[in-house]
């Protein structure tokens, strides 16, 4: 589960951070709105805590821009209880807000409630040719047959039914399934795609995963 904190106080962002880490949160943290909304529009994450009151964009622009493309839950903090504040960011597509300073138990809470609202809505089988992945029942399948994955081979397959037709890096799988970073050894990356592969290809003349030389991977069916 990822969450980006995009908060500019040393103070508080470190606290988000530390917070939100020991409540089973990978975390990636920015310190203005530029930063904050380039983390948002490109990583995959459960939930964003965004600080209105930000250099470079403010949160108002960081929720409107990501507004364009994503529906990630956002929690934002407002500085003061403005009722036009919280108005002007539930308008602009925030889904909760607290005001600052907020009892860490509280945003916790919130968060889960967000969370669990966005699961549910989120709930449905993937599908891709005659494989299919129900993320609620953490079920594989393809044609009759049950597949049978281990945890990061789930992630790592639900990602790529995510993303069908997008070429993912492996940097940016490890980031998303291991939470390592850019320096990491990505030969993990390609014995687990390995593995994957065998599972869900093997034995199946409609291949589903295709390498892209220098690039990464694919999952896209092309017996279309
Ligand atoms: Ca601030």
């Amino acid at each position: 589960m990822k969450a980006l904190i995009i908060e500019d106080e040393t103070k508080t962002g470190d606290y988000l951070k530390k917070g939100l880490g020991e409540n089973g949160f990978v975390t990636d943290l920015a310190r203005n709105g530029i930063d904050g909304l380039h983390l948002a529009q490109t990583g995959e994450y459960a939930i964003i805590v965004l600080d209105i009151n930000l250099p470079g964009k403010d949160g108002w622009q960081v929720i409107q821009e990501l507004r364009r493309t994503q529906e990630t839950p956002v929690i934002f903090l407002t500085a003061r209880d403005k009722v036009e504040d919280r108005v002007k960011g539930l308008e602009l597509g925030a889904d909760d807000y607290l005001v600052k300073p907020f009892a860490f138990s509280e945003l916790l809470a919130r968060i889960r409630t967000l969370m669990r609202r966005g699961k549910l809505q989120q709930a449905g089988v993937l599908r891709i040719a005659d494989l299919e992945l129900d993320p609620v029942r953490r079920r594989a399948t393809r044609g009759d047959a049950r597949i049978d994955l281990t945890a990061k081979e789930f992630s790592l397959l639900h990602l790529f039914m995510r993303r069908q037709g997008e070429v993912l890096s492996r940097t940016f799988i490890a980031e998303q399934v291991w939470d390592m970073n850019f320096d990491s050894d990505t030969n993990v990356v390609e014995v687990a795609m390995r593995r994957l592969r065998g599972k869900i290809d093997d034995g199946f003349d409609n291949k589903l995963i295709h390498t892209i030389r220098g690039m990464g991977y694919v999952m896209e069916d092309r017996s279309l």
